[in-house]
């Protein structure tokens, strides 16, 4: 074929489908992480969309950007907020009341100290980490209609929340759309919309914690999200060789050690899945698996530093161990 005639058919298919299909998936980079749609059938204009949205709620949630709702409240002790803070500040402490401040969004001056939003990593001393604890405790959020304040010295951060929101704000997005097979990834925050392409279930590993080329296994998945924490993800090596993760206990304002090195939280809604994975880390296993049970909507896969797993009896037919763990034990929750 000739160029000129291989530019007259590019034109012409562009006349006919003047937004062409989105064959490949769109990534880019936000909130501090690699991101991915992945959706056939959408057109470029709405995996666009997509990715303004993204934006545009990391301009709300950043804690480092000071023009941020977030960093407003941080700085100023108090903020009016948009509809989406306000909803995932408010899930943020109901999440905080079922777990027991497992997860609680006032940490994030321990986190801060600890070097995990700069990069510049530090082991804070006993002292420093007692005084920042003093202002750690999520019932200090004063969270009204439209609007939040914070005692001085409290400060606020939706990251362990704010990537499970966004995914399924994109959901929304790629189904008013039309679109009903897609896969989100945003960092490991996986959302499976509909079923695949061939009509067969999407199956999403779940990374081994031990050796992030393996997998734990697989999930079975048709229209919900797969959200995963794990100390791995983000961890720093200190000068004595020990290694601390991203995940904290709030009770110490180290990172946690429950005995769980990765939960894997699914169901239909992404925010939920999200806050509980961090959540139920923090918790470890026995308490995780006493508050599972009582969740509707959500199944869960957690492994501990032992290399045992503990999976929702919800998750039989659907969660198959794979390689090292194909002869772990499993302790069925429920
Ligand atoms: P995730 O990857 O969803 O488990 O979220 C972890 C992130 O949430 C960390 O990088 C911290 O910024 C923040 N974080 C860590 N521990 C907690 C906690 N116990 N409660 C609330 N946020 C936390
Ligand atoms: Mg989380």
């Amino acid at each position: 074929m000739t160029r000129r005639l291989a530019t007259a058919l590019a034109l012409l298919a562009l006349a006919l489908f003047p937004s062409a299909l989105a064959e490949a998936p769109r990534t880019f980079f936000a909130m501090d992480t690699a991101m991915s749609v992945s959706a056939p059938t959408a057109d470029a204009a709405l995996l666009d969309a997509c990715e303004r949205e993204i934006y545009r709620l990391e301009a709300l949630f950043s804690v480092t950007d000071p023009d941020s709702e977030i960093a407003r409240l941080n700085a100023e002790g108090s903020a009016a907020l948009s509809p989406d803070t306000e909803r995932v500040l408010r899930f943020a402490l109901e999440t905080a009341e079922i777990t027991g401040g497992a997860l609680d969004v006032t940490l994030y001056p321990v986190v801060r100290a600890w070097g995990f939003t700069t990069g510049e990593y530090r082991v804070p001393a006993d002292a420093e980490i007692a005084a920042l604890l003093e202002n750690v405790d999520w019932r200090q959020v004063s969270l009204s209609e439209a609007a939040a304040a914070l005692p001085e010295g409290v400060m606020a951060d939706l990251g362990a929340l704010a990537k499970g929101y966004a995914s399924d704000r994109l959901v929304e997005i790629l189904t008013e759309g039309g679109v009903d097979s897609a896969l989100i990834d945003l960092g490991g925050n996986i959302w499976c919309v509909g079923e695949k392409p061939d009509g067969s279930a999407w199956r999403i590993g779940i990374r081994d914690p031990l050796d992030p080329a393996s997998v734990v296994g697989s999930l079975s998945v048709r229209g919900a999200a797969v959200i995963t924490s794990g100390s791995y993800e983000r961890c720093f090596v200190a000068d004595d060789g020990a290694v601390y993760g991203h995940i904290f206990d709030p009770m110490t304002g180290r990172p946690a050690e429950s005995g769980l090195i990765s939960v894997t939280v699914t169901g239909a809604s992404g925010l939920q899945c999200d806050a509980l994975s961090t959540a139920l880390y923090v918790m470890g296993a026995e308490r995780a698996a006493a508050l599972l049970p009582d969740l509707d909507g959500v199944e869960a896969v957690l492994v501990d530093s032992g290399g045992a797993l503990w999976v929702t009896s919800g998750l039989k037919d659907s969660f198959t161990p794979m390689y090292a763990y194909q002869t772990a034990e499993i302790h069925w929750i429920g």
